[in-house]
């Protein structure tokens, strides 16, 4: 078994009581503050589902699935660990039991195995092990750090849960750190929190070997001394190295500082008996500061078929807010469900946009719904109603455009309408041989080069960038010179097999549409400039309409 080099240091974190605590960002906040003291990090994201990936998975079942720079589809956790840290992440910091197994089965049948019997214990954890001192050994680490999906008790994160015992034995508790993230609720009435929960649950960890060195405990309110005495106690971990994580009543961004608080990475460093320097994060902080200091409001309405779910466009909601930080306005997202609008049978979409200072179509998949945003286009369209598509919201305006402006009766995508008479936006030609669904789209990035002329051209200040993309139709290229001929123009191409990339309508207020996802760009220092440039413009709509 291959092990680690010798200098890198893993931090465990599990979840216990129940899910959705906050693991992720729990862990992206130590990323951050650990590279506020000078280190470098990376993180893994471990889940135990059978899935090789998220990609294929509805997002009522997942949420957004974030893609990285070398195209993996992954966890929407990456994206809080992309956003948190400068962490590149790629392929390696997504790993599920699904990828496991299909590798260990694939080396069974190669015959790898010399006629061994191949099992949980080692092939298994064999495996996950690897996966983890494989992102320590690709760069100069000083910590890894791997988020093990799920809540301990789950029956899948077992043989997670068995790696990480092993690692700590191996490699012990100077080079490891286990977290356990857990939950003191709150009784209602009687205004009690109660520790029992988690005692249940250190104990669940402590029957599979594994010693938490901290507890992090989400709560709704402070935690008394006495409660964490009693914690202490009880879960076998040192009194100091029980830290709350408070609700806070703001921003997640102001999770990490919270935690620095509470003492969180200074109990790591200690851990590792490294020295306890001081924190500096300048441009966060500055961030920071812009965000809760606004000086002016804007609102956008965003139109798609997943709106009541929290999580399916939170890249989108998360770009969001850091353009309109960016340019010190508060934001309101207003969520509009495409459907609905469909309902509107007279056309009168007013009452659905009154408040909207900027509309934004995010990407999606399936035919449900898309008349509505198709309707909602139009509306920023003809209303000069700063508009910004993204992915299947370009191709939605690609068909509008072409029904209502260039007269193409019907015009589709094939996606939807395979019979159209004019398939403004079709299958990518390598894909037209593809049958299997995991991993076959075109993912992750690719260079996009923009027009001479193009009012994209002037927000990037830039000739060209790579950008991320998870998409299988595109503009169908002979359409080009009509659309141009009728005032679209194409701002930005990818040159191998020029592919469109981007659109935008010359005689608008603000309306530009991307193939690729610049929200999986976008960070809280380094605000995307489509989202920082279509917050101004809103803005400036909503402040010319407070006139
Ligand atoms: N369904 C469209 C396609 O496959 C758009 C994908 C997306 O919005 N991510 O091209």
């Amino acid at each position: 078994m291959k092990m680690a080099n010798s200098k890198t240091r893993f931090i465990f974190v599990t979840g216990g009581v129940c899910s959705s605590l906050g693991k992720g960002i729990a862990i992206a906040s130590l990323g951050q503050l650990l590279e506020g003291h000078g280190y470098r990090i990376s993180i893994i994201k471990m889940d135990p589902y059978i899935n090789i990936d998220p990609g294929t998975m509805s997002p009522f079942q997942h949420g957004e699935v974030y893609v990285t720079e070398d195209g993996a589809e992954t966890d929407l956790d990456l994206g809080y660990y992309e956003r948190f840290t400068g962490a590149r992440l790629t392929k390696k910091n997504s790993v599920s039991t699904g990828q496991i197994y299909y590798s260990v089965i694939q080396r069974e049948r190669r015959g790898d195995y010399l006629g061994r019997t191949v099992q949980v214990i080692p092939h298994i954890t064999d495996e996950i092990k690897k996966r983890i001192f494989d992102v320590a050994d690709g760069e100069e680490l000083d910590f890894v750090m791997v988020e093990i999906g799920g809540t301990v008790g789950d029956i899948e994160s077992i043989p997670f849960l068995e790696s990480i015992r092993q690692i700590r034995q191996e490699l012990g508790s100077r080079r490891v750190l286990n977290i356990h993230l857990t939950l003191i609720p709150s009784i209602s009435v009687a205004g009690e929190q109660k520790t029992k929960p988690t005692q249940h649950s250190v104990k669940e960890l402590m029957q599979l070997g594994i010693i938490p060195d901290m507890l992090l405990c989400r709560t709704a309110r402070p935690m008394s001394e006495d409660m964490r005495a009693k914690i202490a106690l009880f879960c076998n971990v040192s009194e100091r190295n029980v830290i709350a994580a408070e609700d806070i009543n703001g921003s997640i961004y102001e999770i990490p500082r919270m935690l620095h608080k509470n003492g969180y990475d200074r109990i790591v460093l200690e851990h590792f008996g490294l020295p306890d320097g001081r924190l500096r994060l300048p441009q966060w902080d500055r961030f920071l500061k812009s965000m809760k200091s606004p000086r002016g409001r804007t609102t956008i309405a965003v139109v798609g078929k997943y709106i009541s779910l929290q999580d399916a466009y939170r890249s989108i909601y998360e770009a969001l807010v850091h353009g309109a930080a960016a340019n010190q306005v508060e934001i309101e997202i207003l969520r509009i469900d495409s459907e609905e609008i469909e309902q509107e049978k007279k056309g009168n979409l007013k009452k659905f946009f009154k408040d909207a200072d900027g509309i934004l179509v995010p990407g999606g998949f399936g035919d449900r719904g898309i008349e509505g945003k198709i309707m909602a286009i139009s509306h920023a369209r003809k209303e000069g109603i700063p508009f910004f598509g993204i992915c299947l919201g370009m191709q939605c305006a690609v068909i509008e455009f072409g029904r209502n402006v260039c007269g193409l009766k019907n015009a589709n995508s094939s996606e939807f309408d395979p019979g159209t008479p004019y398939p403004v936006i079709s299958l990518l030609e390598d894909q037209q041989i593809v049958v299997e669904k995991g991993g076959t789209m075109r993912l992750g990035g690719y260079l996009c080069k923009f027009t001479d002329n193009s009012r994209i051209k002037k927000i990037y200040s830039k000739p060209s960038e790579v950008e991320r993309h998870r998409h299988r139709y595109e503009f169908t290229i002979r359409f080009r010179e009509l659309y141009e001929r009728h005032g679209m123009l194409i701002g930005g191409i990818h040159p191998r097999n020029n592919l469109v990339e981007t659109i935008e309508i010359k005689d608008h207020p603000w309306f530009i549409a991307t193939q690729f996802h610049p929200e999986f760009n976008s960070r809280p220092v380094r605000p995307h400039p489509l989202f920082r440039d279509f917050i101004r413009a809103a803005a400036d709509r909503s402040a010319s309409r407070a006139k």
